[in-house]
């Protein structure tokens, strides 16, 4: 008899009592592995997640914590094999089983880049410019991001064991927060065997992930206000979460992705004989077919002009007509099983409520002919195009989850933008068209209504992701029906996890309490020049004050002719005069930063090894001839590189003029040895 799937809770795996119910192959019918209803207290598995996992996660700077989840992703790529051999038996082919193992893996990749390049090597977050409250400069305020020292409890949905997992996981992580994995019962014992890896690898911190398996029973229950639930699956279980007491009145974030009615719309400037014809009828086609449509973002509602209705169709069944059903492991086959029997059962009835006001131009939802397995014992079942009759409901309320499409016709583009409205908030919808003034008026229309649109024609479609590929870096999630979740989307999907705070008080304490310098805090001005100061040897605050130096005409004429930039500003006496910015000859703004550079550098070899930029460069006051300007440069942010002998060192600039006007202020970006004490 197979083996009863284990939990992972309180740092060790949980086996139940009882031998649990099967897991059917959705090829075969065989068992896979079998599942109990028993699972582990999971009020203690809160609890370990915010005693034990919280406080070693928060530990971490969230360059750490992305280090690990590129490790974790490595270190999983190395049991790929026992992932592909274990995921064909959720009826998943080899292009399926991309999306969701490799997938899930190139989102832990592309968190840890993200985390360390666009996250600070700390554990809070600035969120926009410091805002002045008062005249004298002495009450300011920051916009904080901090960890909540709760957890993240992420309720899956069957139809991505790995990915969908991962992409909850790794924002969450960054973010600070533990998380409870309660994979869906179906397909679990492919997420079984990926945390199995993950927790032998030793390489997450303790706590910081707990997997619950088979057991749903009483998982909000001991939820709070520093918690977040997030769901995937159906419509009706999202609306039971949305009525627990923890949610309705205990403060608990619930992000639900239930059903979401994506549409694709074709535009109305493509003819047959155009590339976007061909486009969309292969994007349409490969939305239905991959995952055999059991995809949150698979294009469910085919909107396209009446006049190009019967092309379409019949595009669409050609192409349909080609797609081989059968076996997920066969690599002959172009869509494999659905997850289970009682999954088509759900498909086929759903397909009976969308025929009432639709009729079936493809596909039979009750027959299918299948290669290189059992029909009768697998949970096979064929492509289904339906076609709407003028004004359905249905097709906008109904997600039949499985490889099921509706026609529908709209005659003006105002019309289609209506029609994409009417599913009510959908994770995706895409637009295939060459026509850029259709393109703005259908993308502004749809866009309030979805996480993400793709807009497809012959310059892009070679390099295009696709219509129903979430990316990492992009928002994953939409408004209304979708749920009004963030999954992913980069540091966005971090930040979605924190608590952003406005706080007040003076530029002091805000530089104490963030680390990160704040102007019109304290500048510490010693014997020794801050660029002779490794990492070790810098302190926020430090600070470079220049001499003067005057801005002549020389200098002016001189850089003019140096670089070219001749402009009459500051060459022509007579046009300059009549500027009502200038009133006469003003110096060139770089001139005016590379003198300041000429006044705070310090020229000999030492720590600081390279200026890699400047940020938020502002010309503030003109500065005519013979200005005296000098400049003001202290270390604001001192980020060390992991796994580097070097970090950046941020420093704030003002350049002001003699009457101490500030006439440039921006950030100086430089890389700077670590020195002994911070090597590693
Ligand atoms: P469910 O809503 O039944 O299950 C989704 C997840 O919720 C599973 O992990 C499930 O666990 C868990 N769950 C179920 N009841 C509770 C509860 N009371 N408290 C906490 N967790 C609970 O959806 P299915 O996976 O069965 O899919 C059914 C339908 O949902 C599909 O046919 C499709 O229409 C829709 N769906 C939509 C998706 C989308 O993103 N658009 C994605 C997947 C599904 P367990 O499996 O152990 O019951």
């Amino acid at each position: 008899m197979s083996e009863v799937l284990e939990s992972y809770a309180q740092g060790s795996w949980f086996a139940p009592a009882d031998e649990g119910a099967p897991l059917a192959d959705a090829n075969t019918g065989e068992t896979v592995a079998r599942i109990s209803k028993n699972g582990p207290d999971v009020a203690a598995m809160v609890g370990y997640a915010r005693e034990v996992g919280g406080p070693e996660l928060r530990k971490l700077t969230f360059h750490q914590r992305a280090n690990i989840l590129k490790e974790v992703a490595k270190h999983l790529m190395g049991y790929k094999d026992e992932f592909y051999a274990l995921s064909y038996r959720t009826g998943a082919n080899k292009r399926d089983t991309m999306v969701d193992v490799d997938g899930g893996f190139g989102t832990l990749f592309s968190f840890s880049s993200k985390g360390r390049r666009e996250l600070p090597n700390s554990t809070v977050i600035l969120d926009g410019p410091l805002e002045p409250l008062s005249k004298g400069g002495t009450f300011v305020a920051q916009h904080v991001y901090t960890s909540r020292p709760g957890v993240a409890v992420q309720i899956n949905a069957f139809n991505f064991p790995v990915w969908g997992m991962l992409e909850k996981l790794a924002p969450a992580f960054l973010a600070g927060l533990p998380s409870i994995v309660k994979p869906a019962g179906q397909t679990s014992y492919l997420t079984v065997a990926v945390v199995k890896r993950m927790v032998e690898s030793g390489l997450m911190p303790e706590g910081s992930i707990q997997l619950l398996v088979g057991s749903h029973r009483g998982l909000l229950d001991n939820l709070g206000p520093q918690d977040i639930v997030g769901f995937t699956g159906s419509a009706a279980t999202g609306a039971l979460l949305r009525d627990h007491p923890n949610v309705v009145s205990g403060g608990v974030q619930l992000n639900v992705e239930a059903d979401s009615l994506n549409c694709s719309i074709l535009g109305p400037d493509v003819k047959a004989e155009d590339p976007e014809f061909d486009l969309y009828v292969k994007q349409v086609v490969a939305e239905m077919t991959v995952k055999a449509g059991q995809k949150c973002t698979a294009i469910r509602r085919v909107l396209v002009p009446s006049s190009m209705a019967e092309a379409v169709t019949e595009a669409l069944k050609d192409r349909l007509a080609k797609v081989v059903v059968g076996a997920a492991d066969n690599p002959d086959v172009r869509m494999g099983a659905l997850v289970s029997l009682d999954q088509r059962e759900e498909v086929r009835k759903a397909v009976k409520a969308l025929r009432t006001s639709s009729e079936l131009v493809f596909g039979d939802p009750e027959q299918v002919e299948v290669l290189g397995a059992d029909a009768e014992t697998g949970a096979f079942m064929s492509p289904i195009l339906l076609r709407a009759e003028p004004g359905a409901k249905e097709p906008h309320d109904i997600e039949a989850f499985g490889p099921v499409s509706t026609v529908i016709t709209y005659d003006t583009v105002a019309e289609a933008v209506e029609l994409a409205a009417r599913g009510q908030g959908s994770l995706v919808g895409s637009l295939v068209t060459n026509d850029e003034d259709v393109a703005r008026e259908v993308v502004l229309g749809v866009a309030p209504w979805h996480g993400r649109v793709l807009v497809l024609n012959r310059d892009d479609a070679k390099e295009s992701t696709g219509h129903g590929s979430p990316l990492p870096v992009l928002v994953h999630g939409g408004p209304g029906r979708a749920g009004g979740g963030e999954e992913m989307g980069g540091v966005r999907g971090v930040k979605h996890h924190m608590q952003r705070t406005a706080i007040q008080g003076s530029p002091d304490m805000l530089t104490a309490i963030t680390g990160h310098w704040t102007t019109g805090s304290r500048r510490s001005v010693g014997d020794v020049h801050p660029f002779r100061k490794d990492l070790s040897q810098l302190r926020i605050g430090d600070t470079i004050e220049s001499v003067e130096r005057a801005v002549t005409r020389a200098d002016i004429d001189h850089f003019a002719e140096f670089t070219g930039d001749t402009f009459y500003a500051h060459t022509d006496e007579e046009a300059a005069a009549a500027n009502p910015l200038f009133g006469g000859i003003v110096a060139h703004g770089y001139l005016v930063v590379s003198l300041a550079a000429g006044l705070f550098v310090d020229p000999a070899p030492g720590p600081v090894l390279a200026n890699f930029g400047v940020d938020n460069l502002r010309f503030l006051t003109p500065v005519k001839e013979d200005a005296v300007i000098k400049v003001t440069l202290t270390a604001k942010q001192i980020t060390p590189r992991t796994n580097a002998e070097y970090g950046e060192v941020r420093w704030d600039a003002v350049v002001t003029d003699q009457d101490g006007e500030a006439v440039a202020t921006y950030d100086v970006l430089t890389l700077v040895a670590k020195g002994t004490e911070q090597q590693g």
